[in-house]
């Protein structure tokens, strides 16, 4: 696996073949190597991009405190057969002067919750998708809504990439696997587990945002929401656990395709 640094660099490792591109922010879980494992499965190269974009933090979140372990990383994703994992500093995505932002018009779940955050997500993907130029760019059903704002991005702007979504890969316990469950303390991860009990009760009932809300067993929600992506309704929730914000969904109806 090589590890690239700069544009100039990626350029010359890519090669004529079926692209796959998994980008990620780093701190490698089975999740994202579920992602890599597909990209492998499909395409004769595999690119993971290693970037924790400011651009898609607001002033009041995690930035600093993100994880980051990139000699880890870059273990786990040779060994998910990656050959390349391009991991550029800020300054190199975002020189001095950037001012093109992607805008998608998109409301509800983490666009209202995040003011500013799709912004960040779709000009960053906007941006590895013309670095990188992939056939087929994988990402997790555990960030629904950043699927469906890539798709209308991409359809939009006529991107020639296609768009895969793969499940959430969860703990045996239901928590969804999320670079943020290292700060949750034993109590707070017990806690945490009312956010995937209450979707799971939701998904089933009659009224399935009423139903999940009445399963969060004391946790307070940011939000919990029907969301339409594609041709499937999701139920979705976010809510903080101590200092550490988490996100959920799970299929009520159709199929997230
Ligand atoms: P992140 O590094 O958190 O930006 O995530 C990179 C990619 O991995 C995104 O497409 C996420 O949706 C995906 N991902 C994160 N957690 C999971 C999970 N538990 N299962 C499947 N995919 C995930």
């Amino acid at each position: 696996m090589k590890i690239v640094r700069t544009i100039q660099e990626l350029r010359l490792v890519l090669d004529d073949g079926r692209r796959g591109l998994v980008p990620t922010m780093g701190a490698f879980h089975e999740g994202h190597l579920s992602l890599m494992r597909a990209a492998r499965a499909e395409c004769t190269q595999v690119v993971v991009s290693l970037f924790v974009n400011p651009a898609q933090f607001g002033a009041n979140d995690d930035l600093e405190r993100y994880p980051r372990d990139e000699q880890r990383d870059a273990r786990a994703a040779e060994e998910a057969g990656v050959d390349v994992l391009f991991a550029p500093s800020a300054r190199r995505l975002y020189p001095e002067g950037f001012s093109t932002w992607v805008e998608v018009d998109v409301a509800g779940g983490e666009a209202s919750a995040r003011p500013g955050h799709f912004r960040g997500v779709a000009t960053v993907c906007l941006k590895l998708f013309n670095l990188v130029r992939p056939d087929v760019a994988f990402f997790g059903q555990k960030d629904a809504q950043q699927v469906a704002v890539l798709r209308q991005m991409v359809s939009d702007l006529n991107v020639p990439v296609n768009i895969r979504v793969l499940p959430t890969v969860r703990d045996a316990d239901g928590l969804a696997l999320s670079s943020r469950n290292g700060f949750l303390s034993d109590e707070e991860r017990r806690h945490a587990l009312a956010l995937p009990r209450a979707l799971q009760a939701g998904r089933a009932a009659p009224d399935p945002v009423a139903a999940a809300r009445a399963a969060l067993n004391g946790l307070e929600p940011e939000y919990v929401e029907l969301l339409r992506v594609g041709d499937a309704t999701l139920l979705t929730a976010a809510a903080r656990v101590g200092s550490t914000r988490l996100i959920d969904n799970v299929v009520v109806e159709g199929e997230l395709a």
